[in-house]
């Protein structure tokens, strides 16, 4: 349904929705089946973290302005790259585990959380809102990935308005600040009307390059052969797609973490620059600045004061 490029071509699709250009593209098709998109169950993490433990350092992680856009690949100016996301979140049976794994490796990530996982005060809406503020607490960056979980390109201007101040206004009462990226579920962002109620809240949509395709393969060497497969139709990495509330995909981390530490190995053996984590604030770039050849530049609206 999709290939390896699909990501890079949404992307380009949404910045032609932007300039409302007709492009390709016309269909939005749904990136995964929405029966694997949340509410998975979750069972223990037993793969054991063949991780390097080092204290893990506190970067600042500088917050993303407005009208900028996260098509997932890296910057001319880093060789190689990744970026960890997890979508579908937090969950407090599966996410404390990523956190914990990604600690001891001094990696930050970013989070894409839904508002239904963390709107209530029951003992489960609870917990996971603890997690949210844990996850800010230890310096990830956390993003808008709608309340219901859904395709906002099918809303109206109410639902759609609805879908993202919701779970905006959860995440602000929980850690206290708003985010500024947003990840559309499915990658679905087409829409002339989705476009402009995303960018006019000042968000920085966000796309992805490697997709371990972890929502449509339930095991973790499933997990592990989608990350391999990614990194081989995208040799220079970039944002990697990842659900914290897969058990399989909290059990394929280590070894996707140890597949960089070999590669990395290999590269610098060869002379060649090893992958290097980034944050997402390392690969967003200005609407307009590098506008595909042969199309106008965007029009700068709702972006704040540039
Ligand atoms: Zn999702």
């Amino acid at each position: 349904m999709r290939d390896a490029r699909y990501s890079t071509a949404l992307a380009a699709a949404a910045v032609s929705a932007l300039l409302a250009i007709p492009f390709a593209r016309a269909n939005p098709a749904p990136l995964r089946p929405r029966a694997l998109a949340s509410a998975t169950p979750v069972r223990a993490v037993t793969a054991p973290a063949r991780a390097v433990v080092r204290a893990a350092p506190r970067p600042v992680v500088r917050e993303l302005g407005h009208g900028q856009l996260i098509e997932g690949r890296c910057p001319p100016s880093i060789p190689r790259c990744i970026a960890l996301t997890f979508d579908d979140g937090p969950e407090y049976r599966s996410t404390p585990r990523v956190l914990d794994l990604l600690d001891a490796r001094g990696i930050k990530a970013t989070f894409f959380v839904v508002g239904h996982r963390i709107d209530g005060d029951d003992p489960y809406h609870t917990a996971n809102r603890a997690v949210l503020r844990d996850i800010a607490r230890r310096g990830h960056l956390i993003g808008n990935h709608t309340f219901h979980h859904v395709e906002l390109d099918r809303l109206r201007d109410n639902a759609l308005a609805d879908e993202i101040d919701r779970t905006e206004s959860l995440i602000r009462q929980s850690i206290g600040r708003r985010s500024w990226l947003l990840r559309a579920p499915f990658g679905a962002l087409l829409r002339q009307r989705t476009v402009d109620a995303v960018f006019s809240r000042g968000y920085t949509p966000v796309y992805w390059e490697l997709d371990t395709r972890d929502w449509a393969t339930p095991s973790v060497q499933g997990v592990i052969d989608g990350f391999r497969q990614a990194l081989l139709e995208s040799p220079r990495g970039g944002v990697v797609l990842l659900h914290d509330t897969h058990w399989w995909s909290v059990a394929a981390l280590p070894h996707i973490l140890a597949i960089l530490d070999r590669r990395n190995a290999d590269l610098i053996a060869h002379g060649e620059a090893p992958y290097r984590f980034v944050n997402l604030d390392a690969l967003y770039r200005p609407l307009g600045d590098e506008a595909p050849r042969g199309m106008p530049l965007p029009r700068r609206r709702h972006h704040g004061a540039d």
